[in-house]
């Protein structure tokens, strides 16, 4: 409808009007039934805009309006529309680039760091690198390097996060086995997205990349992020149950941010808990409420055989202050920030086994 010279707030007096009438028939109606009515507006200044472009923008505003629970007028917001556009333009490049051979996306490895050789004062020239975790960059003509908060979201909306996983698990898989020749010991990590295991058989993806690579899976490390999801699931369950009779090893990976259900812990039968950045960094700026809580986290870990990983660890002061939490791994920019692979086999790797 067009309400040609008015405003914002005639908008509004009309869908309230529009709701009023609804409701007078739905108490007319002889049987129970209960409508909602999502709307949008779009205001604008001038010369009326071409019809197909008011017809995409209504039809964003009132996609939000159901979005934000339905039975609401959306005002256009061109902010809003503008980033809508930007991730729909995002996933038709993800789209292309997938099917192009995952084009464009590269490993960061960031070193996992024995915490135990670094409070060692005896053995301070010691390689403290035990492992790395595989991070996820995507770059993209036009636009850089992005990093994955940018896209990965995207990748799992529209289940792109499938076949790029399995780039993934081979890629880092095939890295393992290649610094495995340097030192046996090293493990490698790996991100696992829910939308890897719920939608797909995540099992034969593994087990076609540990065939692919030739790794040892004893040198691997699948990271789940703790989520209400995985607990009560007997499919993951059994999953996880399986990915130990492979003997490939999985850590709870951002720790303290979900809701933290304590007692999933025990059936799940992890390696590592790793407490993520945000609750580290509390801890390390905090009163030392925050370090008591990770020492308490830290000793029910020890308690059910697993250890802890520290992660967002950005200084020495950090180091220093966080002893007190008996940690076993430590992951942060103090010990070293993601890098290409041929910097983190240099930098790594290369100097320490000579
Ligand atoms: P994450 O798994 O918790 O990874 C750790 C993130 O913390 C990385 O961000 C890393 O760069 C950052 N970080 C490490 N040390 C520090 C520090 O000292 N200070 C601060 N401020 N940050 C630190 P990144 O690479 O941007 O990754 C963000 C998230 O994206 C990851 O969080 C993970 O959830 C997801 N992601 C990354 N790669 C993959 C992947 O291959 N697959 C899947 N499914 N998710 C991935
Ligand atoms: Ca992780
Ligand atoms: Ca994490």
């Amino acid at each position: 409808m067009n309400l040609s010279g008015g405003t914002g707030e005639d908008a509004q007096e009309l869908y309230r009007m529009l709701k009023r009438c609804i409701a007078d028939v739905e108490q007319q109606l002889a049987y129970e039934v209960v409508f909602t009515v999502s709307a949008g507006a779009v205001a604008f200044f001038g010369a009326v805009p071409p019809l197909d472009d008011l017809v995409k923008k209504l039809d964003f505003s009132v996609s939000q309006a159901k979005k934000r629970g339905k039975n609401t007028l959306v005002m256009f917001n061109a902010v809003e529309y503008a980033q809508h556009l930007h991730r729909i333009d995002l996933q038709e490049k993800l789209r292309l680039a997938v099917k192009d051979g995952c084009r464009g996306f590269e490993l960061y490895y960031q070193p996992v760091i024995d915490a135990h050789r670094v409070y060692d004062d005896k053995n301070a020239e010691q390689n403290k690198v035990i492992g790395a975790e595989a991070l996820l960059r995507w770059s993209c003509p036009g636009l850089g390097m992005l990093m994955p908060d940018e896209f990965i979201p995207i990748l799992e909306q529209s289940s792109l996060i499938i076949p790029v996983g399995r780039w993934i698990l081979t890629h880092a898989f095939t890295q393992c086995r290649e610094w495995n020749k340097i030192d046996p010991s090293f493990c490698m990590s790996v991100n696992l997205s829910y939308i890897q295991i719920k939608k797909n058989d995540i099992l034969t993806d593994v087990q076609l990349a540990l065939e692919a690579s030739g790794v040892n899976p004893e040198n691997l490390v699948l990271e789940l992020t703790e989520s209400g999801s995985i607990e009560n699931d007997t499919e993951i369950q059994s999953l996880l149950d399986s990915f130990a009779e492979m003997h490939i090893k999985i850590d709870i990976d951002d720790f303290g941010t979900g809701y933290s259900n304590l007692r999933y812990l025990q059936d799940i039968h992890a390696n590592t808990l790793k407490l993520d950045y945000s609750f580290v960094h509390k801890a390390t700026t905090g009163n030392g409420g925050e370090a008591k809580v990770i020492k308490y986290i830290s000793d029910m870990a020890h308690d059910l055989n697993m250890t802890i990983c520290l992660e967002g660890v950005e200084s020495d002061d950090d180091v220093k202050k966080l002893k007190s939490c008996e940690p076993d791994k430590f992951q942060g920019f103090h010990f070293g920030r993601p890098m290409n692979a041929v910097q983190f086999e240099e930098l790594n790797l290369l100097k320490s086994h000579m």
